[in-house]
């Protein structure tokens, strides 16, 4: 008899464990809290890693199907003066993130996922009891905690070894192009001013993504809606790329999350409520999908759910704390003085190592693709 998996979270990482273990025969069914499957936080970058993994689950197609491809990223300085240049050598592709949760979502339907809207997780038991908010009980071979950051299933295990808020966070926007031909040249461009970034970053044909960094504590600059003037004195050379923002605007500070283990008897943590990561490489989603197929992988070498999913942390967990790492490290300019800064930025477009560091997870080839 099928093997019966109960996910909770409806996002990236929930999503694609769906879509990996109905694909290989499993019986699913995915509660999402919400009334629909929707995410918030605008665009989002999917690098090689990534879109291998979608192709895997076939979604790739839909979720390119009105694409930005990425062919160069820049660093910047407050005059638009140039820092750094990354040439990307491997597939890098600006979505919506919403176009991409929706082609996720139509092939773990495709494959015979049960999606249930309005339905809350509680709790989940190492034995593979799963506690709904509803008072309903659901017993599965495998519980799946996808429950984002904030994760109830995760924390009624006790799996947190560390859990802290970072010192900076972003406002993320979409504003719609002037028209089809604007930002086609395939470059990203990140400016720093102090401790604000300001990412300019295509997404799709008809939509430019725009993330706004500062420190938690520059309350000014992460009030929503944008303070367009603090932002155009901040970044003149953008003043009429900031005019045009609108009154939607969404403030997440980051947050990094490490756990003991990634498993608890019958239940996997998977996606942000494992490993959140600062998006500072932008792979927060990239990891959670790869650790997500991987972990159906592992499944469906042995019948042994516990072991399998020790097996499964064991190979695929140093490559997402690496990620980890880096991403904290190229956040950390944001505390340093200007010229520090600068020099950062010089030797990381020069240096060799640091570059294959930053790009080790975009160039891994993901478990199952
Ligand atoms: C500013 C910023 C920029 C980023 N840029 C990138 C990028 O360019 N590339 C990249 O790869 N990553 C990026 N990330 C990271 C990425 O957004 C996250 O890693 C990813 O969204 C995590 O997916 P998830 O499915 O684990 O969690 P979420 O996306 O948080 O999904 C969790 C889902 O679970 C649901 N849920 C929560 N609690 C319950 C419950 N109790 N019961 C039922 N359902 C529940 C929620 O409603 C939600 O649908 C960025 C993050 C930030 C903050």
């Amino acid at each position: 008899m099928a093997r019966r998996a109960e996910i909770v979270g409806g996002g990236f990482a929930g999503l694609a464990a769906a879509c990996a273990l109905a694909q290989r025969g499993w019986r699913v069914r995915l509660h999402e809290r919400a009334d629909r499957l929707r995410t918030a936080g605008a665009g989002i970058n999917i690098y090689e890693n990534g879109l291998r993994v979608l192709e895997a689950l076939g979604a790739l197609e839909e979720t390119l199907a009105d694409n930005a491809r990425h062919l160069v990223r820049e660093t910047r300085d407050q005059h638009a003066r140039l820092l750094s240049t990354h040439p990307w050598h491997i597939r890098v592709y600006g979505v919506l993130r919403q176009r991409m949760i929706d082609a996720l979502a139509a092939s773990a339907q495709r494959a015979g996922v049960e999606i249930v809207l309005g339905s809350s997780g509680v709790s989940a038991s190492p034995a593979g009891e799963l506690l709904l908010a509803s008072g309903e009980r659901l017993r599965a071979d495998l519980i799946v905690a996808a429950d984002g950051v904030n994760s109830s299933l995760r924390d009624s295990l006790g799996l947190v070894r560390l859990r802290r808020y970072l010192p900076d966070g972003a406002i993320r926007v979409l504003i719609p192009k002037l028209d089809e031909r604007e930002a086609t040249d395939g470059r990203t461009i990140e400016y720093w001013s102090g401790s604000r970034r300001f990412l300019y970053n295509p997404c799709s044909r008809s939509y430019l993504y725009l993330a706004l960094t500062m420190l938690h504590r520059d309350a000014a600059a992460r009030a929503a809606p944008v303070d367009k003037n603090l932002w155009k004195a901040t970044f003149p050379p953008l003043a009429p790329l900031i005019e045009r923002i609108g009154d939607i605007a969404r403030y997440d500070r980051f947050e990094y999350i490490r756990l003991e283990r990634w498993s608890a008897g019958h239940v996997a943590v998977i996606g942000d409520a494992a490993h959140a990561i600062p998006p500072n490489i932008g792979q927060g989603a990239g990891c959670a999908m790869m650790n997500a197929l991987s972990m159906a992988v592992f499944l469906e070498r042995g019948d042994d759910i516990p072991a399998q999913l020790a097996a499964w942390e064991r190979a695929e967990r140093p490559l997402t704390n690496h990620t980890q790492r880096i991403s904290l490290l190229f956040g950390m300019p944001a505390f340093w003085p200007p010229k520090l800064r600068e020099l950062f930025y010089r030797l990381a477009a020069r240096s060799r190592w640091l570059a294959a560091q930053r790009t080790r997870t975009a160039r891994h080839v993901p478990t199952g693709t």
